[in-house]
């Protein structure tokens, strides 16, 4: 095999549930898991553990087991304009309850893009509506904000709050301390396997997409594709069992279900 292909260059081996598991027990051993709340009581060295949610609750909810078992914290930023899943519909909504009934948060993961957000009014207008959804919708306080599909325009909101709630991208959450992403299904910054071990840093914020990290070992395209095949194959069985449900008659070409 060669060294200098894709799977190689951007290490597709790393980014499988089992390896999450091993990447927070690296990071639990020598670092205190805090919310972004937390960050100016911290006393020891600490990571703030994030996910903006992104590709599939499904997934997010295996990694959410995987740190309630490790006995680690995190927030989950949700995205109320996502074109891959609906915090609406049902199977998402009771992911998300369980995931605050593992003691981790909910922020807001918040689509500048959908408003077409031209200047700071704009942002924290929006930010107060979809604040309060959230709020109500789960019934939890929000504290916190992360920009989706972030570009040098959005970065330029550095301020550490908007609208009461705390934006994870000002410097002191991201330039001024450690950061690491997989944004895209590799390490941006560094590898984070690797940052981990070397312990250099006091404190640190690590992001997780949740699509980014499956049981197999597949390329990033291919992990988002196998989210999508699966969500359609789910989709597909739904149908199918909301028929028989109610008892509806379910036509297809050559039989009559
Ligand atoms: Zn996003």
């Amino acid at each position: 095999m060669n060294e200098n292909d894709n799977r190689h260059l951007y290490h597709f081996e790393q980014f499988t549930l089992e390896n999450y598991k091993k990447l927070l027990e690296i990071a639990k051993s020598n670092f205190n898991f805090i919310f972004f709340e937390d960050f100016n009581s911290r006393t020891k060295k600490s990571i703030i553990l994030r996910h903006d949610l992104e590709f599939s609750p499904l997934l997010a909810l295996e990694m959410a087991k995987i740190e309630y078992e490790i006995g680690v914290k995190s927030t989950t930023f949700v995205n109320l304009h996502s074109e891959y899943y609906n915090t609406f519909e049902k199977k998402t909504y009771k992911i998300l309850e369980t995931l605050l009934e593992f003691g981790n948060r909910i922020g807001l993961h918040f689509d500048a893009h959908f408003y077409g957000i031209e200047n700071e009014n704009d942002l924290t207008y929006y930010l107060i509506r979809e604040k309060k959804i959230l709020q109500e919708l789960f019934n939890v306080e929000i504290k916190t904000f992360s920009f989706h599909n972030t570009n040098p325009f959005l970065l330029q909101f550095d301020d550490e709050e908007y609208s009461g709630l705390l934006n994870v991208y000002a410097p002191k959450f991201f330039k001024e301390i450690g950061y690491g992403a997989d944004s895209t299904g590799y390490w941006r910054y560094e590898n984070l396997f690797e940052r981990l071990q070397n312990n250099k840093d006091d404190v640190l914020q690590i992001l997780i997409h949740d699509g980014m990290w499956q049981k197999e070992v597949l390329s990033p395209r291919q992990r988002i594709f196998k989210v999508i095949d699966d969500n359609a194959a789910m989709l597909k069985k739904y149908y199918d069992t909301t028929l028989k449900v109610f008892g509806a008659i379910n036509i297809d070409w050559d039989r009559i279900v």
